[in-house]
């Protein structure tokens, strides 16, 4: 009864949908279209037989590592695991985490012996404030984050005949990326315009009547801010994605407002692709079929309902596997069920990066996500970004704009001190402008201590 309704229009389905993904292949389209239509089932499985479902796809690829992947032989024979030792998906806990540092020290030993046999492609991620991380993924991890994802955002009622408005990208795309998107009803506009090309935009956009909107968190709040300034206060768009970035709930309140729509906040990262979704109830399901993700404490420990380390392993790369990979980020998985009735586990919190995190005097931690909400009213600050380097000291970079006053400023420097203690010492850094992530994030707390929790 829930079948086939992401790309429901048959028209879609057989034609326009398998050019669009021609770009990965003449059978992509198509295979993305039957992942959906297994996920789409599966997805109302009870919570055992999705665990069913993980454990066949984490068994094949431990078999593959056993046999393939130096890395995981070493540690394999070093701990004395077998393959057929793996009963269960909590078996995974035989395998030590996997940290950036030990993919950049292990590169070699973590591919595949067979990757000449895999269609494969490389990517990396890259980042202000860290050294890249180069992988490789298995191209059917596209097919699968791509099923994913329209799966995920069917929950919110998008299809892909659907108009929808993409300000993810910095800049335009290409005349043929404008091409490709268009057969979809995807229209692009770069992300970090100006304020009078966003009300340019804005009011094309308005034209362009779309259904969804997606967006980096912040910078759809900023977009929203400039069109209440400039009174463009009738712009409707039903549904407003929100990606790549803590999404505040006085965020989420005011792009609803502004744009009379409903907020979908949803989670990935490069290295894996899309991991969580919301769903009507607007709790975050991870797609379990392709990935299994656990939260960890410090010594790689299984957390549920408190707070650690996303854990994630990729059930189909086979050509540089994962297995319980640390992608920096913090969060909490509930165990509890959804009304919606999907057997989906649910990320109950995502806290932000493990670096997001100031250090209080009396060693509690304060999470980033804690300071836009009282910073939210200054006006003579456009950017703000803090940085701990030692328990004892931060640094607060600020860029001023012709508002700025020093009442402002005290005021930044008293909730600093209350939060993380009275005599933590400030130093101020008055900069032209503080530079994003390589993927447009904007980091409000740079950590560089160690951290325990
Ligand atoms: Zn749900």
């Amino acid at each position: 009864m829930h079948q086939n309704h992401y790309i429901r229009n048959i028209f879609y389905k057989n034609i326009v949908y398998p050019i669009y993904q021609l770009k990965y292949g003449v059978f992509a389209g198509n295979e993305v279209i039957q992942i959906i239509n297994e996920i789409d089932n599966s997805q109302w499985l009870s919570q055992d037989d999705i665990k069913a479902l993980q454990y066949k796809k984490l068994k094949k690829l431990i078999a593959h590592v056993f046999r393939n992947v130096p890395y995981y032989q070493d540690i394999m024979k070093n701990r004395g695991i077998k393959p057929e030792d793996i009963k269960s998906i909590e078996d995974i806990n035989y395998f030590p985490v996997l940290t950036k540092a030990n993919i950049r020290d292990n590169w070699t030993k973590l591919i595949s012996a067979d990757i000449q046999n895999r269609k494969i492609f490389k990517a990396s991620t890259g980042g202000t404030t860290g050294e890249p991380l180069k992988y490789i993924r298995d191209w059917q991890t596209l097919v699968w984050t791509e099923a994913a994802s329209l799966r995920g955002m069917s929950w919110a009622k998008y299809r892909i005949d659907k108009r929808n408005i993409d300000f993810r990208s910095p800049d335009w795309p290409s005349m043929l990326g404008k091409i490709r998107g268009r057969l979809i009803n995807n229209y692009y506009f770069p992300a970090f315009a100006k304020e009078l090309q966003i009300i340019k935009y804005m009011n094309q956009i308005k034209n362009i009547k779309p259904f969804s909107l997606i967006g980096y968190a912040s910078n759809l709040y900023r977009i929203a801010t400039i069109c209440l300034n400039y009174e463009l206060n009738d712009i409707q768009i039903p549904v407003i994605f929100s990606t790549a970035e803590m999404l505040y709930d006085f965020q989420r309140m005011f792009l609803e407002k502004q744009f009379s729509g409903i907020v979908f906040d949803y989670y990935g990262c490069n290295e894996v692709g899309s991991i969580a979704y919301e769903c009507e109830y607007h709790n975050k399901h991870i797609c379990d079929e392709r990935l299994m993700v656990e939260i960890t404490d410090s010594l790689g420990n299984q957390a549920i309902n408190r707070l650690g380390e996303m854990t994630i392993t990729d059930l189909d790369n086979y050509s540089m596997p994962f297995i319980r990979y640390k992608n920096g980020d913090t969060g909490v998985i509930a165990a509890r069920t959804c009304k919606c009735g999907r057997g989906l586990k649910i990320i109950q919190s995502l806290e932000g990066r493990t670096q997001d995190f100031l250090q209080t005097l009396d060693g509690n931690y304060v999470p980033a996500i804690f300071f836009p909400a009282r910073f939210r009213n200054l006006r003579g600050i456009d950017q703000y970004q803090i940085i701990q380097n030692d328990i004892n000291s931060i640094t607060l970079r600020i860029v001023k704009n012709q508002y700025f006053s020093n009442r402002e400023l005290i005021e930044i420097l008293n909730v600093l001190k209350e939060n993380i203690g009275q005599s933590i010492r400030i130093n101020i850094d008055e900069c032209g402008h503080i530079p994003l992530t390589d993927r447009g994030k904007t980091r409000l707390v740079i950590s560089h201590l160690p951290r325990d929790f």
